[in-house]
């Protein structure tokens, strides 16, 4: 199965209205699970591996090839996207770049910005040449972002717009307000900001920390120029829940599958209800 970039996808999206979704792999079953759905909803759809993962999962090429070979195996026909998420480091997005994914998000929001726009170029650069589209970040999505626990800092006006221009990103990430993983309280996303920064730059904004965020607050920030929205927490919720309930039931099994197979379905249920959510159902 070939991959598609970013642009394949998002700038149809954001024009039309919707989002398209990014999942998060937290192993095999979530690969079947993110495929099949995408290809019952006929919805395009993209398949990340946060770079925190990617040795767990087996590695750069082992992601890539396996998001590929089950893509075949199940005649994937939507369009997919192969992304590293929070790509920690530029060595780690060439490194994905090298294994096969089409798109990568550097995450130099944690640097002055100055340093975010360099790195973020340097990204941009090398992917481009080798047809991958690049994702940035700036602000602080709160929560436990790749295993640092921070506030949130909503993503500056101006420093926004040079990002995106100076850089040549693909997609922008802009934290305003949204947390990873779970919520405590109402989220507050800052609506006004992101009206500002999407009329400001030529990309679409990506939605960073969604699982959770009300559906009235999901839909207008998809209005606002929103067109990828990350999931991870909810089916990982799906999962775990799915696989309680089946050990509880079987305590005796000594059959993983019988034990994890319910896992699947639960997360392809989280899936087909986002792309609804989204808005992306029907548009590959
Ligand atoms: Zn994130």
């Amino acid at each position: 199965m070939k991959f598609v970039t970013l642009n394949d996808v998002l700038p149809k999206a954001r024009a039309e209205g919707y989002a398209v979704g990014h999942f998060n792999l937290n192993g095999i079953p979530w690969v079947k699970a993110i495929l099949s759905a995408a290809e019952e909803a006929k919805s395009p759809v993209i398949i990340a591996s946060s770079d925190r993962m990617v040795d767990f999962l087996g590695g750069f090429k082992t992601i890539a090839d396996l998001v590929s070979n089950i893509g075949d195996e199940l005649e994937i026909t939507v369009p997919v996207v192969m992304h590293l998420d929070h790509g920690q480091t530029i060595s780690r997005c060439f490194a994905a770049i090298d294994a096969g994914y089409s798109s990568v998000m550097y995450d130099g929001s944690h640097d002055p910005i100055d340093k975010n726009i360099a790195d973020t170029k340097r990204v941009v650069e090398h992917a481009h040449k080798n047809g991958v589209t690049v994702e940035a970040e700036i602000g602080t999505v709160g929560g436990n972002e790749d295993g640092l626990v921070s506030g949130i800092n909503y993503a500056d006006f101006n420093e926004s717009v040079r990002l995106v221009e100076e850089s040549g990103v693909d997609a922008l990430a802009a934290a305003l307000g949204s947390v990873h993983g779970k919520y405590v309280g109402e989220p507050k996303l800052g609506f006004k900001e992101m009206e500002a920064i999407a009329a400001a730059i030529e990309v679409p904004l990506v939605l960073h920390g969604a699982s959770g965020i009300p559906l009235d607050q999901l839909k207008k920030a998809i209005s606002k120029g929103h067109a990828k929205v990350n999931i991870n927490t909810e089916m990982n919720m799906a999962w775990i829940e799915a696989v309680r309930q089946s050990m509880a039931q079987f305590p005796d099994s000594h059959e993983p599958r019988q034990l994890i197979e319910p896992g699947e379905q639960a997360i392809s249920q989280v899936v087909k209800n986002k792309m609804e959510e989204f808005g992306s159902i029907g548009k590959a």
